[in-house]
């Protein structure tokens, strides 16, 4: 009988738990054995490994965080402390396993797939930064928790004429503060794809004073300056009172979006079809709302880009 493995791993994200749920059951459907390893690739070489039941996955659907826990794991780069956990797995008899997480994740997932375990990559993450889907499993959620922290900051912002800065996640990756900028009307959106104009910025939120407007909210991505810094920086230019607000870990937590459950349902079930087929390798995902299936070496090949047309559109908006 085939047994699957399936961990978590890196950053938490939420749709994590719908999609081991998804793994779980639909390895179960299939006739399939499947276990959990618990904190990712550290549980994977200290073998915290738990064959699983359909009930064990019962209530978490609808829950924020990893059901197996999550961990960072720097010396699974070593291949010698690798083979401590493919040992862990073959006393199980597992030769299959699915890791859900981050580009970092894949890397532990394209090396265990070349060392003997049919592997497959599930992307999540909320930062929407890996190449071969066009969304992340809880993406949408931060995405949400963003746009109503920018919602309640503006109706503050408006009552007393201000300049906000919010500073949100997405590590090296634009796509959570341009996606919130666009939903939350901000003026200014700050990522790291496109050099940041501060000079050009100020002179903007000066034109919108002249013309009366009463506030501004400036959106920064982590991946490029702090907000702190953000206010130092503009202050060079103009003089204007700012407020800033960094929004953290509030943006991984949280019951997931409807979107990002049947993401998670979707694609959980996907990389349980790959290993039935014999396929395994590569990451499952999204584009175009097809499901696809994508290499590791291709994901890697190069850097995940932002859609420039939002970007553009952003712009064209907030002027
Ligand atoms: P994320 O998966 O969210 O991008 P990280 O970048 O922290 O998070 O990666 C998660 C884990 O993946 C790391 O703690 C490590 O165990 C493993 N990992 C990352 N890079 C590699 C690599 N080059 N080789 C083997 N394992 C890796």
């Amino acid at each position: 009988m085939k047994k699957i493995a399936v961990l978590t791993s890196g950053g938490d994200s939420p749709g994590m738990n719908a999609a081991i749920r998804s793994v779980v059951r639909k390895s179960i459907f299939e006739g399939y054995e499947v276990y959990g390893v618990y904190q990712g690739f550290q549980g994977l070489i200290n073998d915290n490994i738990e064959k699983l039941e359909l009930g064990d996955v019962g209530d978490i659907i609808q829950r924020g965080g990893t059901k197996l826990f999550s961990a960072r794991c720097p010396e699974f780069i070593d291949a010698g402390v690798r083979q401590k956990g493919l040992d862990n797995l073959q006393k199980y008899g597992i030769d299959s396993l699915v890791v859900i997480g981050g580009d970092g994740s894949y890397r532990g997932a394209q090396r265990l797939n070349e060392e003997g375990i049919k592997t497959i990559g599930v992307p999540g993450t909320i930062d929407n930064d890996i190449n071969g889907t066009d969304f992340t499993i809880g993406f949408d959620t931060a995405l949400n928790t963003v746009v109503d922290a920018v919602d309640r900051i503006r109706d503050t912002a408006t009552s007393h004429e201000r300049t906000f800065i919010i500073e949100v996640m997405g590590r090296d990756a634009g796509d959570l503060a341009l996606w919130a900028g666009l939903a939350g009307g901000a003026e200014t959106i700050l990522i790291p794809e496109a050099a940041a104009d501060i000079k050009a910025v100020a002179e903007r939120i000066e034109t919108g004073m002249n013309r009366g407007k009463k506030h501004s909210i400036i959106i920064v991505a982590e991946g490029v300056m702090s907000a702190q810094e953000c206010g130092v920086e503009l202050r060079k230019y103009i003089n204007v009172d700012t407020r800033e607000s960094v929004l953290g870990h509030m943006q991984r937590g949280g019951k997931p979006t409807g979107n990002d459950r049947v993401l998670a349902s979707r694609l959980g079930a996907l990389a349980v079809d790959l290993l039935k087929d014999g396929i395994s390798g590569c990451a499952v995902g999204i584009e175009n709302n097809k499901l696809v299936e994508t290499k590791f070496d291709k994901i890697f090949e190069e850097r995940h880009q932002i859609d420039r047309a939002l970007y553009k559109l952003s712009q064209e908006l907030s002027i």
